[in-house]
């Protein structure tokens, strides 16, 4: 098996043979498959097996793979060179075109991955603030950078510990875990802490812990939260922007965000992100104001051009997200019924083409609800899955990410195979 003798080969040579650690199929206990190609709905392996992909590069992928609009952006910018160390005007239109799409962004500056955008707002809200303390949601993930990497599931009102060796307790003392969809931990949290809290950092759909949707209200009350007490809050909208419809969660469920985290869509499957908010509290970003935060690759003229592509095909395409959500609501809505006619305990949570089951008979509105899934059953699940032609995620704990390129017929296929499961 190709795979097998790849998989030995990169574990020689890259840690646990893979260079993020959920590609392993650590947690399904299966050898991961190398990739050789993607196409609309279809990724195929390096044996030529080909499966229909709920993953979609965790998310990037909304018009599906290999996108011709966005393969020719690419060609024709890489003919132009690859990088210059300079400004380019593809970086203005990027940051017009975002500013233009997302009505609370009225400056955005470009980074190269989402951990680098969170990284770099927690910065400009710290250094706008003069605040040090954060506060976090157990269950929301903020990309890899220290002062995020705080256990999750840590008690409410304890100081953070780091959730990874190697991060120094100076850099998580600082940050503070509250329970998702729970306003009175966040209140607490700030009684505790008077004047200290910077800002409040949470996906406005939890997208990391599956998927976890916010109560009504919760979202309308940390803006009010973080009001009341001078902190900022901040939409990590890495999964969620440019999905729920063009202008993200925010636009979606009404609430501005003083600052926003983008990355996946924004470079439609190249690495790019951005953080952009305030015009005030962006202004204290260098060189116009005190907040450093550099980059050589920033702005990268090719990943500016696929960006660019996939966002105008996004925001220029009729109906786009009426369509997907509508494929979403329409496909998890008929997997949720499979599994209760089968008799099956399962949470499904969704919201247009994001969606997740969990394995338990419970509500799952935040981080413990999810840790009370069954993961042997969704291990079990995911290998017929994958034994049936569909690509899932290798871990309970991600989303399914439809893409409008996901026919109806693949996705009756996919159903098909979920009853084969059950039976
Ligand atoms: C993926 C993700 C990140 C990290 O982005 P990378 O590009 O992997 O660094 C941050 N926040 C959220 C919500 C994410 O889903």
């Amino acid at each position: 098996m190709k795979s097998q003798a790849l998989f030995d080969r990169a574990k020689a040579v890259i840690p646990g043979g893979v260079n993020s650690p959920v590609r392993a199929f650590g947690s399904v206990g299966m050898t991961p498959r190398f990739i050789a190609g993607a196409k609309g709905d279809r990724i195929r392996d390096v044996e030529g097996n080909e499966y229909i992909d709920y993953i979609g590069s965790w998310g990037p992928m909304i018009l599906g793979h290999a996108h011709p609009a966005v393969l020719e952006a690419v060609a024709q910018a890489a003919r132009d060179g690859l990088s210059f160390g300079a400004t380019t005007e593809r970086e203005v239109e990027m940051a017009e075109l975002i500013c233009n799409i997302v009505p609370s962004v009225e400056m955005v500056r470009m980074v190269n991955s989402g951990t680098e955008a969170v990284m770099s707002a927690i910065r400009a809200a710290r250094g706008f603030t003069g605040r040090d303390k954060l506060v976090k949601f157990a269950g929301c993930y903020h990309g890899h950078t220290d002062a995020m990497l705080v256990k999750a599931g840590s008690g409410v009102m304890t100081q953070g510990l780091p959730g990874s060796s190697g991060v120094p307790q100076g850099c998580t003392k600082d940050t503070l875990t509250a329970t998702y969809n729970d306003l009175g931990s966040v209140e607490a949290l700030f009684e505790a802490n008077p004047n200290e809290i910077a800002a409040v950092i949470v996906e406005p759909v939890g997208a990391n812990m599956g998927v976890v949707l916010p109560e009504p209200g919760f979202l309308e009350g940390l803006r009010a939260i973080c009001d009341a007490n001078g902190a900022l809050l901040i939409f990590d909208e890495v999964i969620t922007g440019f999905r729920l419809q063009l202008d993200g969660a925010q636009g979606f469920y009404g609430v501005r965000p003083d600052l926003t985290t983008f990355g996946k869509i924004i470079g439609g499957g190249m690495p790019v992100g951005a953080y952009g908010g305030r015009r005030d509290i962006m202004s204290m970003v260098a060189p116009t104001g005190p907040v450093y935060q550099a980059g050589t690759l920033s702005g990268n003229p090719v990943a500016m051009a696929a960006g660019l592509a996939q966002l105008k095909l996004l925001r220029d395409t009729p109906d786009l997200y009426a369509k997907l959500n509508r494929a979403g609501d329409e496909f998890f809505t008929t997997l949720d019924g499979i599994l209760n006619d089968a008799g099956v305990p399962h949470c499904l949570n969704h919201v247009g083409s994001l969606g997740s089951v969990f394995f338990t008979p419970e509500k799952v509105s935040n981080y413990a609800g999810a840790q009370t899934s069954d993961t042997w059953k969704y291990t079990a699940y995911f290998k017929h899955m994958l034994d049936s032609g569909v690509y899932l995620a290798p871990s309970q704990f991600e989303a399914m990410f439809l893409s409008t390129a996901h026919s109806a017929e693949d996705l009756r296929k996919t159903l098909d195979a979920v009853r084969e499961f059950v039976k």
